[in-house]
């Protein structure tokens, strides 16, 4: 039988803003090796401390830490924005980073002052960023867009996560904000950063915001041989599916394997990291009942074969990301 202590883990979507001992322990106890994800959130430090503490995290245990880093948009309208992000790119890439991260303040947030537009990510603008990130084959790693629940009132999204979320943080809950662009047109302009960098490897974050139907994400993975996700924050929605449609969530990993890889998104947040590791286990690896936050009712694992999670919890995420330099030891 497999044991979650001994199975090599890598978290490939977690986020530490402050050196915290208690990781690598965690680490060490369960054969696990994080990707600490800068983010240009507002909640999050200024990047320049969020990549200090990532580089200290990966000087400290280069085994059980590695790191993605980010770009902050301010200034953006300055017409050297471009040249400053490729040296702070290529600063990081030379530290270390295996990967760059793009958030949803683009497509969410952020305002043209040309036209009060918002600025989208297949704007014109962001063409020099993914010609140098593509030729450079530096791995992007996107959260674009939200949940679909995002654009409905609360008492119709499907999650109970996502309504404590957009309940807690209601800046973020497009519903209430028409203003935002709509769900459909986040998917478009990342699909078709796709179509146009096709040597550009891209991560779509939280299931690529399509957590709501493993079709429409086996249909992207059909046609776009360059794209890939993580499970973060929304394995939930998957397990949702499973209640009526077993067969078809076990089949949707058995099949795209190769594509899709594990990840907690655990922030400043030991316990939810481990009670993660443990639930997110017993699904994928028996067939007993589950329980979730996010689930009414029970649902049964999916018991998944070996090397299917192998794939998913370890090998994927050293072909996706091939800066990780993994010499993981239990
Ligand atoms: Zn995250």
């Amino acid at each position: 039988m497999l044991e979650l202590e001994h199975f090599p883990k890598i978290d490939a979507h977690f986020h530490s803003t402050f050196y915290n001992p208690v990781y690598e322990k965690i680490a060490k106890d369960y054969h696990v090796k994080y990707i600490n994800i800068n983010t240009d959130a507002s909640v999050f430090p200024r990047m320049e401390v969020q990549e200090n503490v990532a580089l200290a995290y990966v000087k400290k245990a280069p085994e059980h830490f590695a790191y993605i880093a980010s770009f902050e948009m301010q200034g953006w309208e300055n017409p050297n924005w471009h040249r400053s992000v490729f040296d702070r790119l290529k600063k990081s890439v030379d530290q270390g980073a295996v990967g760059v991260k793009i958030w949803k303040n683009i497509g969410m947030e952020i305002l043209k002052p040309s036209d009060s537009s918002f600025l989208m990510i297949d704007d014109p603008f962001f063409d020099p960023l993914f010609v140098y990130l593509s030729e450079n084959k530096i791995p992007v790693l996107t959260h674009l867009g939200e949940p679909k629940n995002c654009w409905l009132p609360i008492q119709e999204m499907t999650s109970e996560r996502n309504k404590v979320y957009y309940t807690k943080n209601p800046e973020f809950h497009a519903y209430l904000h028409p203003e935002i662009p709509a769900y459909k047109r986040q998917i478009e302009a990342r699909d078709y950063l796709m179509d146009k960098y096709p040597d550009l490897t891209l991560i779509g974050a939280h299931l690529g915001s399509l957590e709501w139907s493993y079709e429409e994400l086996a249909k992207r993975f059909d046609r776009y041989s360059n794209f890939y996700v993580d499970l973060s924050s929304r394995l939930g929605h998957l397990q949702m599916q499973s209640v009526n449609d077993y067969e078809g969530v076990r089949d949707f990993f058995i099949k795209y394997a190769d594509r899709i890889m594990y990840g907690t998104d655990a922030y400043n947040n030991p316990e939810k990291l481990t009670s993660s590791l443990i639930n997110d286990w017993k699904y994928f690896t028996t067939n007993k009942q589950c329980e979730s936050i996010e689930v009414n009712g029970t649902f049964k694992g999916i018991h998944l074969p070996e090397e299917v999670l192998y794939q998913l919890y370890y090998t994927n995420a050293q072909s996706i990301y091939p800066g990780l330099n993994v010499e993981i030891h239990s």
